[in-house]
């Protein structure tokens, strides 16, 4: 099988019929993720993927393992982050399936199918809705704006 990084796109082409397992390392900066806050942090992430082909569908399983950086809630410091969340995602080409709203057009203008969107949504979805760089992080004096983690202000401290 072949991944096209940059969108993570999977020529049909090259993908047999029946089951194929395969691990894709990934150049994290690479890909056109478009996620507000995430810096990708880890040079490579790896992308375990199962791949069903049938006759007219793909269903696609698959987990990203990557980390990324989002900004501390209150202080805005950097924050790792794993991706929790799998993947799994149905394609097909039989105009019947896809009144079905679960399942998703294999694009033929260039003949891929394309995951880009699912990790995306696996990434997101493990986002925390507050993260923290730790559990007792003071953040930033709303008044002076100074990190509350490493320096004190006249302006007092309410949690
Ligand atoms: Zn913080
Ligand atoms: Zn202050």
């Amino acid at each position: 099988m072949r991944l096209i990084e940059e969108t993570l796109s999977i020529p049909i082409n090259s993908i047999p019929r029946g089951t194929t397992r395969e691990t894709f390392t990934i150049q994290m900066k690479k890909v056109l993720w478009d996620i507000p806050d995430a810096d990708f942090s880890s040079e490579e992430g790896t992308l375990d993927l199962d791949i069903i082909r049938t006759e007219y569908e793909i269903i696609v399983r698959g987990f990203l393992d990557a980390e990324f950086t989002v900004p501390c809630a209150r202080c805005l410091a950097p924050v790792v982050f794993t991706v929790t969340e799998g993947i799994e995602r149905m394609y097909s080409w039989n105009p019947d399936m896809l009144s079905d709203p679960e399942v998703e057009p294999v694009s033929h203008n260039d003949g891929t199918v394309c995951i880009l969107d699912p990790v995306r949504e696996a990434i997101i979805f493990s986002l925390p809705a507050m993260p923290l760089c730790k559990q007792d992080c003071r953040g930033l004096c709303p008044k002076c704006g100074i990190n509350r983690n490493f320096e004190e202000c006249e302006h007092g401290f309410e949690a």
